[in-house]
């Protein structure tokens, strides 16, 4: 019966010796055509805060999204949660988001560059979310390898700052060296109610990847959605197979 699913994680899970964290889109959320186009299926906010419930609060969301853009998402749920690939930390519900340190936001010339190389491409869509930039070209499948071409052309003209292009699922995002969601998992583990605990993380893309290693390295859980990574523990083949795994999850009855 549960043969789709980690053994371990749904049969087994100790949820106070457990912290989770999910990623949004590609994981949680089916892709639409643009990002403000995604549709969150209706319950799944509920079962968000009954895990985070279960778990004594050690559930954070890690998105590529400004966390602006996710609590608008999932409108009124309100999580802990790292914001554009860990630039934005929310340590608790209730609190304001803290930089991370490395994070600054980009050069404002920067984005005027970036836009115009995106705008090139019919099709292509520029976001500037502050503390990176993506280029989204979902509605534009052949401006794939020109457009990461273009971006990386752009980067290397930059004379300051340490920047990196990360190759998303049909978008490219340029962001500082040192933000990534490792570092973001790092930082939630440090601190109540995160500490202590083995770490599982969920996501889909090559941003995730950074998590995925962080949760290896503390021997931990890494679970890829749509396509096996490197250090995963499972594959789960879509958004709708991970939210039916935590709707199993939220409906199992807490360990007292
Ligand atoms: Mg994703």
């Amino acid at each position: 019966m549960n043969s789709h699913f980690p053994k371990m994680a749904t049969d087994d899970l100790d949820f106070q010796r457990t912290a989770l964290f999910l990623d949004v889109d590609g994981t949680l959320l089916d892709f639409a055509a643009t990002p403000d186009r995604v549709v969150v299926p209706d319950g799944l906010a509920a079962t968000i805060a009954r895990l985070e419930d279960l778990l004594g609060g050690a559930l954070a969301i890690v998105t590529g999204r400004t966390l602006a853009d996710l609590d608008r998402l999932f409108f009124p749920l309100r999580t802990r949660a790292a914001g554009v690939h860990g630039a934005e930390l929310r340590f608790a519900p209730d609190e304001v988001a803290i930089e991370a340190q490395g994070a600054a936001p980009l050069p404002e010339g920067l984005w005027r560059e970036f836009a115009a190389v995106t705008d090139a491409f019919p099709g292509a869509l520029p976001e500037n979310k502050r503390y990176s930039f993506t280029a989204h070209y979902r509605a534009a499948p052949q401006a794939a390898a020109p457009l990461r071409a273009a971006l990386l052309s752009l980067l290397e003209r930059q004379a300051t700052g340490d920047f990196e292009l990360t190759d998303a699922l049909c978008a490219y995002e340029i962001k500082p060296s040192s933000v990534n969601k490792g570092e973001a998992v790092r930082r939630f583990l440090e601190r109540p109610p995160f500490v202590g605990r083995r770490p599982m993380f969920v996501g889909d893309d090559a941003s995730d990847e950074f998590g995925f290693r962080s949760v290896a390295d503390r021997r931990g859980l890494a679970f890829a959605v749509g396509a096996a990574r490197p250090e995963v523990d499972h594959v789960f083949a879509d958004p709708a197979t991970v939210r039916l795994w935590l709707e199993r999850l939220a409906a199992q009855p807490a360990v007292s």
